[in-house]
């Protein structure tokens, strides 16, 4: 898809505004989140546009993967991170602010105090209830 006028990541794969850019090829580019949530914190886009991973091209999103991997190992070298979290946000109700795929690539240190998602308790029976729906649509 083509450039979006207002897409702020469209803006900044053309290099019409400036980032902190760490790696770029014709397909992707990774460069620093302008508010990290952890020291390193980079994103990782597919320069073609789409909104998100759901209507990204196939091609695009398997270089985003093998790219997001590479990235992530100079990242860690860099920061001497311990760990790092992959991580997409899709749809604003799952967090998404920028309608441009985009992989979040945070790393994790010793004792920093960041928290994922609490978890739900749930029956067997209702777990492979659940797993019976999902196949009816894959
Ligand atoms: P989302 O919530 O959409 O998954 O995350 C969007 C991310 O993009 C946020 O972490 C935010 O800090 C980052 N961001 C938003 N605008 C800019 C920008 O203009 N430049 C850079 N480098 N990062 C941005
Ligand atoms: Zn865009």
């Amino acid at each position: 898809m083509p450039a979006l006028p207002d897409c702020i990541f469209c803006k900044i794969a053309a290099g019409e505004i400036p980032a902190d850019v760490i790696f770029q090829d014709d397909r992707v580019m990774a460069f620093l989140d302008i508010r990290p949530v952890s020291k390193g914190h980079t994103l990782v886009i597919p320069k073609n546009h789409s909104a998100s991973m759901m209507e990204a091209d196939d091609d695009d999103l398997a270089s985003l993967a093998t790219h997001a991997k590479r990235v992530a190992h100079a990242v860690m070298r860099a920061t001497g991170a311990a760990g790092f979290n992959l991580h997409v946000n899709t749809g604003a109700e799952a967090g998404q602010v920028v309608m441009h795929t985009h992989f979040h690539i945070i790393p994790r240190y010793s004792g920093d105090g960041l928290k994922l998602w609490p978890h739900l308790e749930i029956e067997p029976k209702t777990r492979a209830q659940m797993a019976e729906e999902i196949k009816k649509f894959f």
